[in-house]
């Protein structure tokens, strides 16, 4: 982004969150060469050319729809309802956001929902794991629910948002 004040373009993201319902996401930014902050809106289009990169190295463009189809098999006849699903989407979203600017792996993107479903619901998250997280066996997926079990469930609303980098 261009620096309104010095117009040099060289910046970094200080934070990143989406408002009018994910649709815009608002970035605090700061120029590296006159260290002034501003503020940009970018609209949603500006996020579907974030590239996901793939186990193979091949990137393809990030797909909120596509990860929501992930989640909803996961929650199959689960107490989770279409907002909760939503809600678990923007916090991820905003996570992902927040720490890649085009390229996010796709791992990254699995670990996040892992994280966020496995505080939610342990069937869903246990469900949407053994797809992502390829337990070597059985045993280690059976290791995990154990694990989990023990776990309160955190509404996503109440959900800690990931801060490290
Ligand atoms: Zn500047």
């Amino acid at each position: 982004m261009q620096c309104p004040y010095c117009h040099v373009d060289d910046d970094r993201v200080i934070d990143s969150r989406s408002t009018d319902g994910g649709n815009v996401v608002r970035r605090r930014r700061q120029c590296n060469a006159c260290r002034k902050r501003f503020t940009t809106y970018e609209r949603a289009e500006t996020e579907t050319r974030l590239q996901v990169i793939k186990k193979d190295n091949k990137r393809e463009p990030y797909d909120r729809e596509k990860m929501r189809k992930g989640i909803q098999l996961a929650c199959y006849k689960r107490p989770i309802s279409v907002q909760q699903i939503d809600e678990l989407i923007n916090r991820v979203e905003e996570s992902l956001f927040r720490r890649f600017e085009r390229e996010v792996p796709a791992k990254a993107i699995g670990q996040e929902i892992c994280r966020l479903l496995r505080q939610l619901d342990k069937v869903a998250y246990i469900r949407f794991a053994s797809v992502y997280l390829q337990f070597k066996d059985i045993g280690e997926l059976v290791n995990e629910a154990i694990e989990v079990q023990e776990e309160p469930d955190i509404p996503p609303g109440q959900q800690p948002l990931f801060d490290g980098a």
